[in-house]
């Protein structure tokens, strides 16, 4: 565990391979794993199981305030649960990324979340030594503050690629345009309350198109050692790719 605690803020879109870098990046520090998509995602499955309508933008706010939301903040396990439910599984199917958006640019929603997630850093900078915590928005509006903050990117190609061979373990001409909607259209709509494209001033932008999981671990490793990727990423054995 680091001397000091420390906040690691990971940003990206959808496809960047900021989740498993994340995950793999508090594994090694020693630190604690906060996913903020999990808790947009959560909220989505409360709502449809609750049977909101997801454009009934108070409601699904109110949604936002009452839900019991308990999450586990251990890299290896990370699990998730709604009112006692365990929703791990459940918030990553194709039924809940396809509506997540709507929630998440419910602007009340923003607001409630990011106080809970800033509330969940200081408390696990407090119990753990500190956080990687990852999202859309970390970087610039949740923790600006933090003492390291990462833009991944990736190009298109990669980022559909990844996220196709993720959910049909293949990536065939026709895997490719269903999970289109499921990458692109996802972004151009979370684009429209965040902006996760382009670093923003001090943050380091790394492009993980060419990297592979454990070179892109590598080098954000280097970042936060070191301020700057200033070696080639080695590939780490012990991790798998994603
Ligand atoms: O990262 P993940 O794909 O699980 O995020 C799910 C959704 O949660 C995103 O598509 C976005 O709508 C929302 N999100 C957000 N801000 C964050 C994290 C996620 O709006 N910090």
């Amino acid at each position: 565990m680091p001397s000091s605690p420390i906040t690691i803020a990971i940003d990206g879109p959808s496809g960047s391979g900021k989740s498993s870098v994340s995950r793999a990046v508090a594994r090694r520090l020693g630190l604690a794993y906060l996913d903020t998509g999990a808790m947009y995602r959560a909220l989505t499955w409360w709502c449809l199981d609750q049977g909101l309508d997801l454009a009934d933008q108070a409601a699904v706010a109110d949604a936002a305030r009452s839900m019991d939301l308990s999450l586990s903040t251990d890299p290896d396990t990370a699990t998730v649960q709604v009112a006692g439910t365990d929703v791990t599984d459940a918030i990553r199917r194709t039924s809940i990324s396809s509506r997540v958006s709507e929630v998440a640019t419910n602007l009340d929603v923003r607001a409630e979340l990011r106080r809970r997630q800033r509330e969940l850093v200081e408390a696990l900078r407090s119990s753990h030594g500190g956080v990687v915590v990852e999202g859309r928005d970390i970087t610039t509006v949740v923790a600006p503050d933090a003492e390291h903050r990462i833009l991944l990117t990736a190009s298109e190609e990669a980022r559909l690629a990844r996220r196709t061979t993720e959910l049909h373990g293949s990536s065939t001409q026709e895997q490719l345009a269903a999970t289109r909607d499921q990458v692109v259209r996802r972004d151009r709509d979370d684009a429209t309350v965040s902006a996760f494209f382009e670093p923003a001033d001090g943050v380091h932008g790394l492009d993980t198109s060419h990297l592979s999981l454990g070179e892109s671990v590598s080098a954000v490793l280097d970042l936060v050692e070191h301020g700057a990727p200033h070696r080639i990423p080695t590939p780490d054995p012990d991790l798998q790719e994603s």
